[in-house]
């Protein structure tokens, strides 16, 4: 038989999944090693900058990276989502640039004009409907924030409370009064289309509003044969009021505290990563905690003691993922915050209280297939198991034994080399790719010899093995099995 084992680096990371998002600090086929090396099992690039050229470069990057190292890669693109924005406004070199001053007046108006020293016209139109009059105004994230005084047919009249100049196509947003505004504007249904063409495994959901908003980019998908893991992105108070209803219409989830944090009075952002976290375990959906988490190390090589504590934390609050931003995309040192993430992470899983999150799964569950899984786990507990094979075709065996937080890495043995992508956000999962086996004897055989190859496991050791019978039908998780190493070769 071949062998098939994983690279070691893969076989000592975390079992917590690290997310790095790509950007200029990480354009060249050596960055995009280092980052595989020290940890990334997901890369992410944000589809609201740059070029469709440029994201597709840093893909075909990313999959050759994958590729030359034999290992899977996920590619998370995240969209623009229904965003207002100013028109085009003087840059610096002009001299004629907008500086609003703090208590001056300025008008806000539906339209796609360049902005004015006293008009900023918001596109799409729908802003000054959705905006009453009190609300607070952020333009560029906050940067710069007005107060809505007076409103009119279609334009509304601020109070500049914190100034600064006007730029080009930055984002406006009223806190708490989320746009009404189609999911699919001119700029997203740009960006589906291109997360399409490039046949990404992930597609981030900005700013959703509701379960709906998640549909129409399904529908989006679905006409075009596209089917990526849908991942919303948990950033307006809208997403949290409608939090239980948009995690069971996704995939999964991402605790993006940086608009959270600015769409929520900040001291929200803690209790809601817990929250978010704690309903997608319930129902074994994957969550990335997101944004800021090593920050500092944008341009020191060594962490703040409270952002080690944020990523440690996050991993006992139960996330599946947390996410490198700036660090990894324009930071000085992306492959040392991969690395000190990973190190993190693996210090704080020795005191995670798995069956805090096992439970929280079994009480969001039923199924046999769930039943199979949540067995698998506690019996490797029971038995000393050293690892747990899942058998896949499409992945989801193996996502269903994350979800219970095994104390032993899981193994996937899977036939289709696009599933290791589709895992790439799974807790604990290694992923081997081997031909189908014909049989259950073949099978339970294949298991023994990619268990003791990984070197996880030795002879005379236990593995416990879940399958779907019969073989090669998706969905059909049904046996479990514990296996004394080696399994003999003329089989039982
Ligand atoms: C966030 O706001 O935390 C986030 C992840 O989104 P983005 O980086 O796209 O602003």
């Amino acid at each position: 038989m071949p062998s098939y084992a994983a690279p070691e680096y893969v076989l000592k990371r975390p079992r917590t999944r690290i997310v790095c998002t790509l950007g200029p600090a990480t354009a060249t086929d050596e960055k995009i090693d280092e980052l595989i090396f020290a940890g990334m099992s997901v890369a992410r690039l944000n589809l609201s900058h740059g070029s469709p050229e440029e994201h597709a470069e840093t893909i075909a990057r990313v999959r050759s990276g994958a590729e030359r190292n034999g290992v899977a890669v996920g590619i998370l693109a995240d969209l623009p989502g229904p965003k207002h924005r100013l028109g085009p406004a003087p840059d610096s070199e002009s001299g004629t640039e907008i500086v609003l001053e703090p208590g001056q007046r300025y008008v806000l108006r539906d339209g796609k004009g360049a902005s004015t020293e006293e008009i900023g016209y918001v596109h799409p139109p729908g802003f000054v409907s959705s905006t009453p009059v009190g609300a607070n105004i952020l333009i560029a994230d906050g940067a710069i924030r007005l107060s809505a005084v007076e409103a009119r047919r279609d334009e509304i009249e601020c109070e500049v409370a914190i100034g600064g100049t006007i730029q080009s196509d930055k984002a406006v947003s009223a806190p708490g009064h989320a746009s009404n505004i189609s999911y699919l504007t001119d700029e997203t249904g740009a960006a589906l289309a291109e997360a399409a063409a490039e046949r990404v495994d992930y597609v981030g959901i900005s700013y959703i509003r509701s379960a709906g908003d998640v549909r129409l980019v399904r529908d989006f998908f679905a006409a075009r044969g596209f089917d990526p893991q849908l991942i919303a992105k948990i950033e307006l108070a809208e997403s949290m009021d409608n939090l239980d209803a948009i995690i069971d219409a996704s995939d999964g989830v991402m605790v993006a505290r940086g608009d959270l944090g600015v769409e929520l009075p900040m001291a929200l952002v803690p209790g809601s990563q817990k929250k978010i976290i704690r309903r997608a375990n319930h129902v074994g959906k994957v969550v990335i905690t997101a944004t800021q988490m090593l920050e500092s190390m944008v341009t020191t090589p060594v962490p703040t003691r409270a952002e080690v504590t944020d990523v440690a934390n996050a991993v006992l609050d139960g996330t599946d993922a947390v996410m490198l931003s700036a660090e990894t995309s324009i930071g000085q040192h992306p492959a040392v915050a991969t690395a000190v993430m990973a190190e993190i992470a693996l210090e704080a899983e020795k005191s995670l209280n798995r069956e805090e999150i096992a439970e929280r799964r079994r009480t969001g569950v039923q199924g046999l297939d769930s039943a199979i899984a949540d067995a698998a786990v506690s019996t490797a507990d029971r038995v000393g198991a050293k690892v747990i094979l899942a058998f896949t075709e499409s992945g989801s065996t193996a996502a269903r034994v994350a979800g219970f937080r095994p104390g032993v890495p899981i193994i996937v043995i899977t036939p289709d080399t696009a599933v290791g992508r589709g895992l790439a956000l799974r807790w604990g999962v290694i992923v081997i790719t081997a031909p189908r086996p014909n049989s259950i004897d073949e099978m339970f055989r294949l298991g023994s010899s990619v268990a003791l190859d990984s070197g996880l496991v030795k002879k005379r050791e236990r593995a416990v093995a879940v399958i779907g019978v019969p073989i090669g039908v998706h969905g059909s998780t049904n046996l479990l099995r514990v296996i004394d190493l080696p399994e003999p070769e003329s089989g039982r």
